[in-house]
């Protein structure tokens, strides 16, 4: 089964009468069943994200037969997206790879270089149907070992994003609306109006990051605001490493390794299952 792109995807959602498609950062290739699980009990297309840091750890082509193979074997509409990428030859790699959606971060540069290289982006994935996500403003956390201070934080101001969508072509924008990327202890707060004002400026859909520390029923609300990604990663790794912290703590050396990860790849389809209800 061919990838889907975003656009595709969300088609699929849509039909199925989701607002929102999850997006999932997998960090491990152990991980990949629990996620088509969730996918295929909730009757939903699923969209799993990589850093650059797991293309790195497992290769990108690995990831693209892997993901390719179950997405047809277990007959899930299936979108591989590059997460958080600022290397323009790195998102070429996973373009050639077989990625069917990519992510150019140049939140840190200016406004102008910002569009400038997203727009050199969205021209080498055009042509090969791969979707393009675009970032304006900081996100707070930290992610993938890089860090945004609480004082470095910025907003994305309805003004930029309009100049940046125009300009650039991308298919989706993250915003920058009050979520932190990363564990987040204390509950997001979502500022509602500047998101409803972006979305109805932008006109293409918004992609909600940290999607961690979000209450539920703030996340219903967004998803009805104009966000129709939501990046969902430190809840995962979270319960994938502590179910297997006790595993691994209680087990024999002789044991089978199989029998630590599995409760954590259900821990793990738990997760998404319960993220993905909040979607419909
Ligand atoms: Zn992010």
């Amino acid at each position: 089964m061919a990838l889907y792109n975003f656009n595709e995807l969300y088609q699929v959602a849509q039909a199925r009468h989701f607002k929102a498609v999850g997006s999932f950062n997998l960090h491990c290739l152990e991980m990949l069943p629990a996620f088509f699980n969730a996918a295929q009990q909730t009757n939903s297309p699923l969209m799993i994200q990589i850093s650059t840091g797991t293309a790195q750890y497992l290769g990108y082509r690995l990831l693209v037969d892997s993901v390719c193979s179950l997405a047809e074997s277990q007959n899930v509409p299936t979108c591989l997206h590059l997460d958080h990428c600022s290397d323009i030859a790195a998102i070429q790699t996973a373009i050639d790879a077989g990625f069917s959606s990519v992510m150019y971060d140049g939140s840190h540069l200016s406004l102008d270089e910002n569009i400038k290289n997203t727009r050199a982006v969205v021209e080498l994935a055009r042509p090969r149907n791969i979707s393009v996500e675009g970032e304006l403003g900081a996100i707070g956390g930290s992610e993938d070992g890089k860090a945004v201070a609480e004082e470095h934080i910025t907003f994305t101001t309805v003004e930029d994003a309009k100049r940046f969508v125009d300009e650039t072509g991308v298919d989706m924008l993250a915003v920058s609306i009050g979520t932190v990327h990363g564990l987040y202890t204390g509950k997001a707060q979502i500022q509602h109006q500047r998101l409803a004002e972006i979305s109805e400026v932008a006109r293409v859909p918004l992609v909600l990051h940290g999607g961690t520390g979000v209450s539920d029923e703030d996340m219903r609300k967004a998803v009805t605001e104009g966000i129709n990604k939501v990046n969902v990663g430190t809840e995962m790794n979270v319960q994938w490493v502590g179910q297997c912290k006790s595993a691994f703590e209680k087990g024999k050396v002789n044991d089978s390794v199989r029998k630590f990860l599995i409760p954590a790849n259900d821990a793990v389809t738990q997760v998404l299952m319960e993220k993905i209800a909040l979607f419909k």
